[in-house]
């Protein structure tokens, strides 16, 4: 593994390289122990595009919360197809099941951060288990937390995350989309221009920030994915304070 030093040198050499460069240097230095995650949204296309040209074996993780619009399953079925992707569906550890079942209506109104934490969270961290690496689509503009992210950032238990498209904006995404003839969501027309559970999106207006239909009017703007929430062990010793904490980032 690379040290700290050699993490934040290459974080800082890689807000000048584009990124299938990133892809590139990450796929040979760390396959087959890397993979990535995406939520087959609009916005996630130019990504999955450029490592399913780059390095098509690598394992894309789905997070099936149970939760999703029944559009983002078919439109995930379609390109994972089409563009013969490696998916691999991450879904909730069995032992909440009981609980989950009991509160799912009112899980993601009434505590959103324990929701994304037991369908998120928690199994993208089992996921990861035993890999390197792994590549996540954030971007600096697209969130106040996700503008001090950096291109490499070094994780609980020695994990690599990586963010090719940091620099880009959303206009990039667009003219990339536009250049390669990419698909789109079939609710981004609707107005779901960032589109998550069902239960926490809604549609947006065409000049409101990217993120404004997630979580709206509820103080919650990540998952728990890109913030400290990931590198905390287990939610069940101090669930109150994990939380708080969580809800800080
Ligand atoms: S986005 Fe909403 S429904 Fe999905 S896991 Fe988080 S709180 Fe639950």
């Amino acid at each position: 593994m690379l040290s700290v030093h050699k993490i934040e040198k290459f974080s800082k050499e890689f807000e000048t390289k584009t990124p299938q460069e990133i892809i590139e240097w990450a796929v040979d230095r760390f396959s087959p122990y890397m993979a990535m995650s995406s939520s087959f949204q609009t916005q996630s296309m130019p990504l999955l595009y450029m490592v399913a040209h780059i390095a098509p074996d690598m394992p894309v993780f789905f997070i099936d919360t149970g939760y999703h619009f029944w559009e983002t399953l078919m439109f995930r079925e379609k390109i994972a197809d089409e563009w013969k992707l490696n998916i691999v569906d991450l879904y909730r550890d069995s032992r909440w099941d009981i609980f989950a079942r009991q509160n799912t209506r009112t899980l993601p109104l009434e505590d959103p951060n324990l929701c994304c934490y037991l369908h998120k969270v928690q199994p993208m961290q089992n996921a990861l288990k035993g890999y390197k690496a792994w590549i996540s689509g954030i971007r600096r503009d697209q969130t106040a937390v996700r503008a001090h992210a950096n291109f490499l950032e070094l994780q609980g238990d020695g994990l690599l995350k990586i963010n090719p498209l940091l620099n880009w904006t959303k206009a990039d995404i667009n003219n990339y989309i536009e250049e390669h003839n990419l698909p789109h969501h079939p609710l981004y027309e609707k107005g779901y221009r960032s589109v998550g559970c069902a239960p926490c999106t809604i549609a947006i207006g065409a000049n409101d920030d990217e993120r404004a239909g997630r979580w709206a009017g509820r103080g919650k703007v990540e998952c728990g994915l890109h913030t400290s929430m990931f590198d905390k062990k287990d939610i069940a010793e101090s669930k109150s304070e994990f939380l708080l904490d969580a809800t800080k980032e």
